[in-house]
């Protein structure tokens, strides 16, 4: 039995994990506002009241972190820059920890006991907040010098005089136009009001397609240039709208070929996630398995 902890922005769950099943699992609120300290004796807490222990504990987190365990910022969870979050959490949880970014964690679980046992060259796209990933190549996790390899979001899609700003400082990102903001923006922009991008979703008709539509371009620029270096066998897409990737699959698709450098690249495979919103705490109880 291994123990996983999904520490997200809004909500930390921790689950025992066996292969790829869930077994008990808890979720308590992060309380971002509260500071370092009191989160992460949430977390302790959250794994305490499994009532089990483990050889490791590992922690998918929203944010990146170097070789040391040192985290360089949470951007949705303030007092985390530049923090030895492994050294605090193994001396809370009195057992070794490891840390890793939450959509690669998730890449692993993918790759472990998803679309990886077909495919041994992927990108897992988280759709969110934020626009993630995690980089399986050649059957090899990828993390990258210091933890950064996946951070797909800021990629350029747009790099006209009026390409919207992104949360990272930058215009054009991919992240601007995919993520939560950028959707809502698009729909209010269109004369809609959704407080929730999942609102449009289920508006359905042609507020649907536009945003089915707008996603797929932003997803299929940004991808499809990022595909021409990588040469990969799938995209593999997570979060809350990527259940619709059947209506965001003709945009996705057309745009795909047309940033592709040849049709041979163009010709890669769309799937959703096998592991659903479980991929962050399996991957993270698997952590250094690879
Ligand atoms: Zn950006």
């Amino acid at each position: 039995m291994r123990i996983g902890v999904d520490f997200g922005g809004t909500n930390i769950k921790a689950a025992l994990v066996n292969g790829a099943a869930v077994g008990a699992h808890v979720t308590v609120p992060t309380n971002a506002a509260s500071g370092p300290e009191s989160v992460l004796d949430a977390i302790a807490q959250a794994v305490g009241s499994l009532g089990a222990t483990a050889g490791q504990v590992g922690v998918a987190i929203p944010g990146e972190v170097n070789d040391a365990g040192v985290c360089y910022r949470l951007p949705n969870v303030p007092g985390f820059a530049a923090y030895p979050l492994r050294d605090a959490l193994q001396r809370r949880l009195g057992c070794p920890v490891a840390i890793e970014n939450d959509a690669t964690a998730a890449a692993l679980a993918e790759q472990k006991f998803g679309w990886g046992t077909k495919y041994r060259s992927f990108l897992l796209v988280t759709l969110g907040t934020g626009i993630g990933g995690g980089f399986v190549l050649d059957g090899i996790l990828r993390r990258g010098r210091g933890g950064f390899a996946g951070e797909i979001g800021h990629v350029l899609v747009d790099s006209g005089p009026g390409a919207w700003v992104c949360g990272c400082g930058l215009r054009g990102c991919l992240e601007a136009y995919a993520g939560t903001a950028g959707l809502l923006r698009m729909d209010r922009q269109a004369g809609g009001d959704a407080a929730e991008v999942r609102d449009i979703v289920n508006a359905g008709g042609q507020r649907a397609q536009r945003l089915f539509e707008f996603l797929g371009r932003a997803l299929g620029v940004g991808l499809g240039r990022l595909n021409n270096a990588l040469d990969l066998d799938a995209l593999i897409f997570t979060g809350g709208v990527a259940a619709s990737l059947d209506g965001i699959m003709p945009h996705l698709r057309r745009h795909l070929a047309e940033h592709s450098y040849s049709p041979a690249l163009a010709d890669i495979a769309l799937h959703t996630s096998a592991l659903g919103e479980h991929a962050g705490v399996i991957g993270a109880a698997w952590l250094g398995s690879a």
